[in-house]
């Protein structure tokens, strides 16, 4: 999926193949064992892969996901997408992403840490503050990046907090981190609404996937007055025609078991499937879980108009196509979710200084940020007439490439 964009926006610009066969593959890829010592005295090996795609414009940055799905090929992928994500927003990194697989909610917390831990000394000769710069991603979080940091900080023998991004604030962390992936989908929903002429009061919105990202936009939208109808996580979907109570929900994972919606009841809330979350009928459906949601397979059947990607991949090249037909306008995931990595980049900043920003700051330079770069996407998918896809592919793979051409093919 990541070649096939790739490939259509090298034809779109006229990229030079030269330049083309380079960014085609990942600069660096390493695949590691990570024995870890399970409570009950069994030891258990994970495989767990770090791929460096691209360091043309900077650092290379992107998070480490736990999961039973990961493989090496997705991580490549993911690595692929962070780098044109660093690019279309313009911050001075590119990219890469991390995974181990295995499956989190059948762990203790003890035994993710250790496997965070030696996952982390796996690829300690690869990452770094300069280098590599890991951060959250599926299944992990601050806890996770501040077991990293800690890691790191033991085997240098001094605090190193540049190494990793989506801390505890307590620990170098920035202030608005946890909340920037949702808070960058909303002001993306909103910037699309506004281009639109679009009141969010009469929108109605259904997302898949109550996690970091599908939960904070839930609740930041539903803020901004949009009716939140559908949301769903792993364990079921949740529907109410005049509008969930965000809030309640959010109180409800606060103490669930792995922090699901399981058991959820709410007067005048019925369950649907996921399935029938996706066909939903509202103006904008946020995918905000994995990859592959949609398909060409159900993408017939999807009523909203506008699709604003939380998740990485959730549209198929193939289904992409048959929305496109349809008239769906798609805010693709390197823009829609890229207010992670942008305070990603803020708190690195911030740990670098070691000077440290109020949330006001924070909250305002994303905002700039994204809308600085929403519309620089939307003029150029007008000016050109192509989808907001191609559009953001056009700006971000014409930067790395024109950067990779500034800097020559080493030697
Ligand atoms: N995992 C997030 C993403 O896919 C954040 C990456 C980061 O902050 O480096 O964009």
């Amino acid at each position: 999926m990541a070649l096939k964009q790739l490939d259509t926006v090298a034809q779109k610009i006229n990229l030079d193949p030269n330049i083309h066969t380079v960014l085609k593959k990942p600069e660096r890829e390493l695949t590691v064992s990570v024995p870890v010592l399970m409570d009950d005295g069994h030891t258990e090996v994970f495989t767990g892969h770090r791929v460096q795609y691209s360091s043309v414009r900077g650092p290379c940055k992107g998070g480490i996901r736990y999961h039973p799905d990961v493989t090496l090929d997705e991580v490549k992928a993911l690595a692929a997408w962070m780098t044109w994500k660093c690019a279309v927003v313009n911050i001075p990194y590119g990219g890469a992403k991390g995974g181990v697989r295995c499956d989190p909610f059948k762990m203790s917390t003890e035994e993710i840490r250790r496997m965070t831990r030696r996952y982390t000394v796996m690829i300690m000769p690869i990452i770094g503050g300069r280098r590599d710069i890991p951060a959250p991603d599926v299944n992990t979080g601050a806890d996770t990046m501040g077991w990293i940091m800690d890691t790191v900080s033991m085997f240098e023998g001094r605090t190193v907090l540049d190494i990793v991004t989506g801390k505890p604030i307590e620990l170098g962390g920035s202030l608005g981190r946890r909340e920037a992936t949702g808070r960058g989908v909303m002001i993306s929903s909103l910037q699309l609404l506004k281009k639109l002429g679009k009141d969010p009061k009469d929108t109605t919105i259904a997302v898949q996937g109550f996690g970091n990202v599908g939960s904070v936009g839930a609740d930041l939208l539903s803020k901004e007055g949009c009716k939140i109808i559908a949301v769903s996580d792993v364990s079921g979907a949740f529907y109410n025609p005049k509008g969930l109570d965000i809030l309640d929900m959010l109180k409800y994972v606060k103490t669930s078991k792995n922090h699901l919606l399981e058991g959820y009841k709410k007067d005048g809330t019925e369950q649907i499937s996921n399935e029938e979350l996706l066909f939903s009928d509202v103006d904008v459906l946020i995918p905000a879980a994995l990859e592959n949601q949609i398909t060409d397979k159900n993408a017939d059947k999807i009523k909203a108009k506008f699709i604003v990607e939380g998740a990485n991949g959730p549209t198929t090249p193939e289904a992409e196509k048959i929305l496109e037909d349809k008239g769906t306008i798609v805010i693709p995931d390197v823009l829609a979710n890229s207010g992670g990595v942008i305070v990603s980049y803020f708190e690195w900043v911030q740990d670098i200084q070691a000077f440290f920003w109020d949330l006001d700051q924070i909250n305002a330079s994303l905002e700039k940020i994204m809308i600085n770069s929403f519309d620089g996407v939307w003029s150029l998918s007008q000016k050109e007439k192509v989808d907001m896809r191609m559009a953001a592919y056009m700006i971000a793979v014409t930067k790395v490439a024109n950067a990779l051409r500034q800097r020559g093919i080493f030697p």
